[in-house]
């Protein structure tokens, strides 16, 4: 009964919590939040790649709003451009991304925090989940894979800047940290993804 109450209370605050913040999404959507002038320098800023890990599941849903009751973490907001290597923006590119939990767990019969978009005409994407936690071996960190239409698929991991867990990672790289947007709650992060296109 107790516990029943408590999931009640649980799934009426995710509601209103997603509720809120369908609302910054389509400002961050529209630019007013999100320059789009790429971060990208050029041919040697190509976004690296990392393994997939052996947690990826093919088919996730077509959505930006990850969270589903159950997945466990702190809000947060992923954003930012998919661009040619001469920073040009690439509209309708394929952005899938899964994660482990605010616990460190993968959802690997359903799809909290996994799934995918496409960007739009000026290359933007954006995902609201949660912030994954360290499990065994691992610092924090989104697996993502990133396609432009009729092109091979990059796949990679970001990382948090913040983390004292990732100098203990040894697949863990620098160039693959994302930026915090100004200092918003909940936390909105940019990665602007560079790939191999002239
Ligand atoms: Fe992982």
């Amino acid at each position: 009964m107790q516990d029943d109450q408590t999931r009640r209370r649980f799934l009426v605050s995710s509601a209103a919590a997603a509720t809120g913040l369908t609302i910054a999404l389509p400002d961050l959507a529209a630019g007013q939040q999100l320059p789009l002038t790429p971060e990208c320098r050029g041919k040697n800023e190509l976004t690296i790649r990392q393994t997939e890990g052996p947690f990826f599941k093919p088919s996730s849903p077509f959505r930006t709003d990850l969270r589903e009751p159950g997945l466990k973490g702190e809000v947060f907001v992923i954003s930012g451009l998919v661009v040619t290597r001469s920073c040009k923006p690439i509209g309708n590119a394929l952005v899938d991304l899964w994660h482990a939990d605010g616990n460190g767990d993968y959802d690997n019969k359903g799809f909290r925090g996994r799934g995918h978009q496409f960007t739009d005409s000026e290359g933007r994407y954006n995902f609201i989940t949660v912030r994954p936690a360290r499990y065994p071996g691992r610092t924090p960190h989104f697996h993502v894979k990133v396609q432009a239409a009729n092109r091979p698929v990059l796949t990679t991991q970001l990382y948090f800047p913040d983390d004292a867990g990732n100098a203990r990672d040894p697949i863990f790289r620098n160039e693959l940290v994302m930026r915090y947007v100004g200092d918003r709650t909940p936390p909105v992060a940019r990665f602007d993804f560079v790939l191999d296109i002239a």
